[in-house]
């Protein structure tokens, strides 16, 4: 279940200051192709959603009434949504940096599965496997448009990264997605977040030199 918020409920204190965090740096898809708020905290909260359909429109998204709730809020100093409280990414004494509006997305996080065979502690995703809306894979038809829909209105983008809250590479087209990202913007980083438990060369070792530029093994379940 999605849950969502309360435009018009408390938002905290207004500052004559203005507030910030990097909502309007970032762009968070999930397997589903749910674009959340950008943290733990925020991603019970639904900005919108990526689809295939040929006149699907980033920036329908990016203009959509919750961004500009969250562009409004933050002007005037305000949370946009009760969540903000407990989100790490808040600053409360920086002004609003809309980097979205000048055409440049700082880091593009795609969540290519929920799905994962390790049982990290301190990791929600079986919490969030329970109750999120299916596909646990992201559909390359679904990533495709959304590159298309980022160049075809002229946007820059410093870092792919392939992460969320499952193992990327479950998700058994996971290389198509690296391929699709190197097809519309190949001058652009991409990292992906692993837990190191595929076998490389059956993996994204086929992918040669179109492979991501960094692989973070992610070690959250040794203690
Ligand atoms: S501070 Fe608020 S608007 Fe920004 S990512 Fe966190 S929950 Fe979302």
């Amino acid at each position: 279940m999605v849950l969502g918020p309360s435009i018009n409920g408390s938002n905290g204190e207004a500052t004559d200051d203005g507030m910030n965090c990097e909502i309007l740096d970032i762009l968070y898809i999930r397997s589903n192709g749910e674009i959340p708020c950008n943290c733990s905290f925020g991603e019970q909260i639904n900005l919108d959603w990526a689809k295939s359909d040929a006149d699907w429109d980033i920036d329908e998204v990016f203009y959509n009434r919750k961004f500009a709730h969250i562009r409004e809020s933050f002007k005037q100093g305000k949370m946009p949504w009760k969540e903000c409280a407990d989100c790490a990414f808040l600053n409360r004494d920086e002004p609003v940096r809309d980097l979205i509006a000048q055409k440049r997305i700082s880091k593009v996080h795609l969540e290519p599965s929920l799905a994962c065979k390790l049982r990290c502690p301190g990791c929600s995703r079986v919490e969030q496997a329970k109750t999120r809306l299916s596909p646990f894979f992201m559909d390359p038809a679904v990533w495709e448009r959304v590159l298309a829909s980022l160049s075809e209105k002229s946007y820059a983008v410093d870092l792919f990264f392939y992460c969320g809250q499952g193992e990327p590479i479950n998700n058994p087209r996971f290389n198509e997605l690296v391929q699709l990202t190197n097809q519309y913007y190949p001058d652009t980083e991409q990292a992906v977040n692993t837990n190191g438990n595929h076998d490389y060369p059956s993996t994204i070792g086929k992918l040669g030199a179109d492979r991501p530029d960094l692989s973070i093994v992610s070690i959250d379940g040794l203690y």
